[in-house]
This record gives structure tokens, sequence and C-alpha cells, in this order.
């Protein structure tokens, strides 16, 4: 069942998306060569909790099968779920980071993916298809179109036009009182297939593209997803309210932008 918000509702969950974002922008702020996923995790939860929140992700699952940590942190060739760890981030590395904040009744959910001082261009070059692809799936996100609409423009930017490998096994989603509500929101399709869009449906959009294969591996960890040729992968996500004419994403990436121009050890110019 898709679930249809109302304009109340929206702003709420609108809220729950901005705190994501804030969440995301303190990220940007801290990461540096040397620093460890794990610190990043542990800030992240409690900015959240001070801000009146709940991470999202922790805990997250089936029973005996949950999520531990509140970030998803996929380092390189990691496409999406990875756990924050120990290991120290280095110059040239690129970290998706993967944020939920659940508040007031309903879920927020946003990605970023940021690059680490010299990064390889071909690698800052997926990073800006990856998060250009995002708003050409928010244009299509308009009422009377259909989920194909939005997979269909992911997939000729990205593919298309670009040749990378789009994530099949993962897919995009509806989002609100719960995290992952129908519809499905794949990254591949073709235009007018899929269940019908309709005004105030609110969708995660999120591209899982990656430089090489589209094939995929998960580590024995039971939740990291890593690209199966090694080569490295990005992932950028909005929480979309579906509007008419074109969807408008209830997450922004402005305030994550700046704090990532401001920060000297990312690799930023890529994006203007
Ligand atoms: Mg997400
Ligand atoms: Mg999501």
């Amino acid at each position: 069942m898709i679930h249809i918000k109302t304009l109340e509702e929206i702003e709420i969950q609108r809220k729950s998306a901005l705190m994501v974002s804030a969440t995301l922008t303190q990220v940007a702020s801290l990461l540096k060569p040397g620093i460890t996923t794990l610190s990043l995790d542990t800030m992240a939860e409690a900015y959240i909790r001070d801000n009146g929140g709940i991470p999202s992700f922790k805990n997250y699952g089936p029973k005996g099968h949950t999520f531990p940590f509140s970030l998803c942190i996929s380092v390189n060739d990691a496409v999406v779920h990875g756990f924050p760890n120990t290991r120290e981030l280095r110059d040239g590395d690129i970290i998706s980071v993967d944020c939920g904040v659940y508040m007031n009744g309903f879920h927020g959910d946003s990605a970023y993916t940021f690059a680490i001082g010299n990064v390889a261009p071909a690698t800052l070059q997926l990073l800006r298809v990856t998060k250009e692809s995002v708003y050409r799936g928010i244009a299509a996100a308009a009422d009377g179109n259909r989920v194909g609409d939005i997979s269909y423009a992911i997939e000729q930017y990205t593919n298309g036009q670009h040749g990378y490998g789009i994530v099949r096994e993962l897919v995009g989603h509806g989002v609100g009182r719960n995290l992952h509500e129908d519809p499905n929101v794949p990254n591949y399709g073709r235009r007018g297939d899929g269940k019908r869009l309709k005004e105030n449906m609110v969708l995660a959009i999120e591209p899982m593209i990656n430089l090489g294969t589209r094939n995929i591996d998960q580590l024995p960890d039971g939740w990291t997803i890593t690209t199966a040729d090694g080569k490295p992968s990005a992932h950028f996500e909005h929480t979309t309210w579906v509007r008419k004419g074109q969807g408008e994403p209830l997450s922004s990436f402005l305030p994550i932008e700046a704090a990532e121009r401001a920060n000297p050890e990312l690799a930023s110019d890529h994006y203007q």
C-alpha cells in the first residue's frame, strides 16, 4: 500500500529529513584523513539524540539481523550498508554516508558521498554524475507519472550517457511512518512502467552507481555491499515529495555542500 501524506504530515517529515541533512553536515565538517568512521557514527548518534531524534538505522531489521549503527558508512568499493569501524580514512578515499532520522512519527532518509583529498578524476566524475542523477529522478517524481519514469531518468543519465553500472539488487523506496514503504523505486527501468505517482507520496530516491560493473557482493558481516570488481561506487539520496510538475526534495544538500566547501580536507570543486 502506498501512503498519501497530508500537507501537515509532509511538513513534519521535512523536519526529520532536514535533521538528516544537518547530521550529514556535521559529518562533512569533521571528515579528514586519520579520522575513523566509528567516531563519525558516535558523533552522529549523539547529534541526532541531542536534537530530539532517533537514528532510524540503529537496530533496524529483522530479529537476529539488525543493523548495529546509526550511519551506514561505505568507503571506496563499498556500495551501501557499510559498518562504521576503526579503520582510519585516507587521502584519496571516497566515503558514502547514509543517515536516517525518526522524529515526530516520520522518518527522513538521505545519503551523500564525500571525496577526501586527492581523488582520481574519474571517481570525482562518478560522484558528480550520481548526484545529478538524483535530481533527474526528482524532476520525474511528478503527479501522474509512473515509478518507471524516475527509474528511466536515472538509468538514461548514469548508464545511457555515462556507461556506469547501476546496482539493481537495492532500490529506492517509499518513506514515511516506516523507513521502507511501498513502492520500490529501482534505478533502472522503462518510462510508463510501474505504479502511478500521486501528489503527496514521499519517496527515497537513491541511485547506487558503480564506476565499473553493476555486479555486487556481500561481505561476511551480512550487511556491507561491495562492487564485484573492486572499483568505486557512489550513493546519493533525497527524501522526495511527489508534487505536480516535478518532485521536491525534503532533505537538502545545500548545508552539506557549504560544509564541504569550507573543509580543506575535502574535494568539492567538482561540484561547482
Ligand atoms: Mg538511506
Ligand atoms: Mg533509503
